[in-house]
């Protein structure tokens, strides 16, 4: 029998206590990987707990979970560095953990958008540089970033969040130039509107509105953006860098 595309390697998906990040670090330790397992905040903590105590249970793979901010340099740093602790290498980073400070640019505060560049764009640049130098010592490595359609169309009332995803992919580029030499790929998937607790929040006007103007007339589920970060991290990905992957349902058709 054949073994799983990830079997023994080692990840770190930013952001898993919930929503996308949770799938994600469920779809990798379903195809095998031992999985570290994060989010900001103590509260989460529990949830990731349930979710490490689940995935070993399921898979048979190790796992473990770290509360940091990915906006914190330090916290990066020892993400990357518990990973390896954990696992002995550090072979996946999703960079997953995302905010949204929504509001229209002339009412926005400084506050609101220095917060969701902090996270959304800092955060993953400082978990990239955490664990790009073990990822060159090893002479592999794979790195999937969150971005969103958003960060390639613009969105009114998003100018934090866009200009943030957008970077993410400037710099998931940008990365993909200086690391392909050391067999280490960086790509980004750039999700439509997906269930999670950050879409719960739109009202049902707004939900009908965004569904007509997508090709399969749904919101995405976690468990379709999961698969495709599961199958950039995998071996069959091997020759795809810098590339920014939509998944929307065809919505920016
Ligand atoms: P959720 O809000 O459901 O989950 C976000 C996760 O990130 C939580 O685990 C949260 O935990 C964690 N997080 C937030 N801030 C930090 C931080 N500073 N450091 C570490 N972890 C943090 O988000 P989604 O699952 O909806 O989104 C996941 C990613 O996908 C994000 O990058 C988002 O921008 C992107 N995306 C989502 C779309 C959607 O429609 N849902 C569409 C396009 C892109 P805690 O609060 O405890 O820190």
């Amino acid at each position: 029998m054949q073994q799983p595309a990830l079997t023994g390697a080692s990840a770190l998906v930013t952001g898993s206590s919930r929503g996308i990040g949770a799938a994600i670090a469920r779809a990798l330790a379903a195809q095998g990987a031992n999985v570290c397992l994060n989010c900001s905040s103590e509260a989460g903590l529990q949830a990731l707990a349930a979710s490490a105590a689940e995935l070993e249970r399921e898979f048979g793979v190790k796992t473990c979970a770290v509360v940091g901010n990915v906006a914190d340099p330090e916290d990066a740093k020892r993400l990357a560095n518990e990973t390896i602790d954990a696992f002995g290498t550090l072979d996946v980073l999703v960079n997953n953990a995302g905010i949204t400070r929504d509001g229209l640019a002339v009412r926005m505060s400084d506050d609101d958008f220095a917060a969701v560049i902090d996270v959304n764009l800092k955060g993953t640049f400082n978990c990239c540089r955490a664990a790009v130098k073990p990822m060159m010592k090893q002479r592999r490595g794979r790195i999937v970033n969150l971005s969103s359609v958003v960060g390639i169309a613009g969105n009114a009332g998003q100018a934090n969040y866009a200009a943030s995803k957008a970077g993410v992919i400037g710099l998931t580029k940008s990365l993909a130039k200086e690391l392909g030499s050391r067999n280490i790929t960086v790509n980004a998937i750039a999700p439509g509107f997906i269930e999670t607790d950050m879409t719960d929040a739109l009202s049902d006007k707004q939900r009908d509105g965004l569904e007509s103007a997508i090709a399969l007339r749904r919101l995405g589920q976690a468990e379709e953006v999961a698969a495709l970060a599961a199958f950039l991290a995998s071996d069959s990905a091997a020759y795809i860098t810098g590339q920014v992957i939509a998944i929307d349902g065809g919505m920016s058709l």
